[in-house]
């Protein structure tokens, strides 16, 4: 079987062609870079997205939040779903924990902006 996709892996978005057999990826082609191969190899056996949203704080403010790594793609409304239920007391700053092991992912929801 073949899939054609997107590399999402910079703004050149290279158009990749994908042979998978048994849900794995034995060729790819159109890549420009390593990071291409990659991310169609783990895009046919195990996709993964980074999750930016915000999370509310204390003081009703919201602060801008995103996952420390990749989430499984079938685990990012269970992650959404942990901020939303989750709030941060205020002053925060870039790089602080808001909510450790999102939904037991063994992610880490991180602050992206100092917010007072
Ligand atoms: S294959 Fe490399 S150059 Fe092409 S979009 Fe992906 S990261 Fe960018």
């Amino acid at each position: 079987m073949t899939r054609n996709m997107i590399c999402i892996g910079c703004p050149m978005g290279c158009e990749l062609t994908v042979e998978v057999e048994d849900g794995k990826a034995v060729s790819v082609t159109g890549n420009t870079c390593g990071v291409g191969k990659k991310y169609a190899e783990t895009e046919v056996s195990a996709p993964t997205r980074m999750v930016t949203t915000t999370i509310m704080s204390d003081s009703g403010k919201p602060v801008p939040v995103k996952t420390g790594t990749a989430v499984p793609k079938d685990r990012i409304f269970d992650v959404v779903k942990a901020v939303k239920s989750a709030s941060v007391k205020l002053p925060v700053k870039i790089g602080d924990i808001a909510v450790s092991d999102a939904a037991g992912t063994g992610v880490d929801v991180i602050v992206t902006k100092d917010t007072e």
